[in-house]
């Protein structure tokens, strides 16, 4: 049955419905996929039984003759920054090492009630704070990708939904949750081609999602091409009372909306979006994909968003700010774990909790944002980068008027060497800078792979749209997606 595991979301749902096979049989392969795949570290914890428990409720379902719901019998990862109602969650950090929800995550229960299964809980860098996973306390995914120049060096998978990006590219889940705050979904999708969507903020309850910077934090699907992620990203939307940012507004129907025709549409070139020393190859594939945007019609108009180089910097504010604020809650009393000294008070409990639970790049982010947000330095820092990026939301609010959607690279480089960024947190940061901007503007954002750099990795191309047009990106990255014919994997070496 192993060739079950070559299937994506949408030919599993499919084929359950159809009776070509059934959802135990789905969930067995990809379970024995995932027992395989222990040298990629993508999992903290396997859950081959709730994979089998949602695929025999399933089976049972079409056996007496039930419509089935729209992921039914669709086994996927869940990155373990979701709650999971007693499996351990853990933000990939020691200082939640043994926590068990005694709730779920608005995202992960709708993707229950849509059919899906779970596989396990997907490393991450720790509290989605990363762009390689070397951040992980649980260490760091490797990349089933290798560069074909002979060098053998462990590649990172991207970060932060480093394992939801290692186990979709590697065949051992057809799909996963990822979260982006920065460009955790797009970033590791690019670097291992697969794709993946980050949401307008609002269309995914953060509810049970363990947060990270509050205003930019969306959930979204990443899968192996654009019709799965639609199909993932409507099972997953939805308003939720329960967080007072999700959107009241219905979910549209993506996937039947599918359309990879660009005639009449015009899609926006920034000239901003060039870096120095930025591969010439990631240039060409920028040309590569305007060239076929025109070819399905599009017109191609340049535009310019002039702030974009305070994004970065912006960011790098913000999401400290409020990953300071958010993190307090983690002192040892309520979740987790916790170190009592001998003779400890509660401040030595807290301070020693604290010192042992949190990995370096949090306690980083954690001490810029207590100083960002320190009452001599806020207007400084903190004010000063909220006007910032009002300017750049209106930046996109004036490409707008021009275009319909934007096309640039989805990042910077191609997938780097595991520890060839991870001495110099300025390096690390600056490979968000493509996908940083529409997350401090709130808008929909696609990663889809548009081919392979000279070492035989991927290469992904970024789509940008309106607030609430999920589906203009969709399409666009679909249009994309039929000209590139990219069906490079990587070659199994675990
Ligand atoms: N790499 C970015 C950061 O480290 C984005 C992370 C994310 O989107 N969760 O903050």
């Amino acid at each position: 049955m192993s060739d079950l595991t070559d299937l994506g979301i949408r030919q599993i749902r499919d084929g359950v419905a159809g009776g070509d096979f059934s959802a135990r049989e789905v969930a067995e392969a990809f379970n024995a996929a995932v027992a395989a795949a222990k040298p990629l570290n993508a999992f903290i914890v396997e859950t081959p039984d709730h994979a089998l428990a949602a695929a025999d409720k399933v089976d049972q379902a079409r056996a007496a003759g039930e419509t089935l719901p729209p992921m039914a019998g669709v086994p996927i990862g869940m990155k373990d920054l979701f709650c999971t109602h007693g499996v351990q969650t853990t933000a990939a950090s020691h200082i939640l090492e043994g926590f068990k929800p005694e709730y779920e995550s608005t995202v992960s229960q709708n993707l229950w009630n849509a059919g899906a299964g779970m596989l396990g809980k997907l490393n991450l860098d720790q509290f989605a704070m990363g762009s390689s996973n070397e951040t992980s306390y649980f260490g760091n995914v490797i990349s089933p990708w290798r560069r074909n120049d002979g060098g053998n060096a462990p590649l990172a998978p991207g970060g932060s939904s480093g394992g939801s990006a290692a186990v979709v590219a590697g065949r051992i889940a057809p799909g996963a949750t990822g979260t982006d705050t920065g460009g955790s979904i797009r970033q590791p999708a690019a670097f291992v081609g697969i794709s993946g969507i980050k949401p307008t903020y609002g269309r995914c309850s953060r509810w049970g999602t363990i947060a990270f910077a509050s205003s930019l934090d969306q959930a979204g699907p990443m899968a192996r091409d654009v019709r799965d992620c639609a199909i993932m990203l409507e099972a997953m939307s939805g308003f939720d009372p329960k967080d007072a940012t999700s959107l009241d507004l219905p979910v549209p129907k993506w996937e039947e909306g599918l359309n990879a025709s660009m005639a009449g549409k015009r899609v926006g070139i920034p000239r901003e979006y060039r870096v120095d020393n930025m591969p010439e190859e990631i240039e060409a594939l920028w040309q590569q994909g305007i060239a076929w945007m025109r070819d399905a019609g599009a017109e191609i108009v340049e535009v310019s968003l002039p702030h974009t180089r305070y994004a970065l910097p912006a960011y790098y504010i913000i999401a400290p700010a409020e990953a300071s604020s958010n993190l307090a809650r983690y002192d040892g009393v309520r979740f987790g774990q916790r170190d009592l000294p001998e003779g400890a008070n509660l401040q030595d409990m807290y301070a020693a909790t604290r010192e042992a639970g949190f990995g370096d790049e949090v306690k980083r982010r954690i001490l810029i944002g207590t100083y960002v947000l320190s009452a001599g330095f806020y207007d400084a820092y903190f004010t000063q980068a909220s006007k910032v990026r009002t300017l750049i939301a209106q930046d996109f609010e004036r490409a707008w008027k021009r275009c319909d959607v934007l096309l640039t690279p989805t990042a910077p480089s191609a997938a780097f060497a595991l520890g060839e960024k991870s001495a110099d947190p300025l390096a690390m940061y600056l490979n968000d800078v493509f996908t940083v901007p529409s997350s401090l503007a709130g808008l929909p954002a696609m990663s889809v792979p548009g081919g392979l750099d000279k070492a035989g990795l991927p290469l992904g191309l970024q789509v940008i749209g309106r607030a609430l047009d999920e589906q203009g990106v969709l399409d666009a990255a679909l249009a994309i997606e039929e000209r590139a014919g990219f069906v490079a994997r990587p070659e199994r070496w675990w």
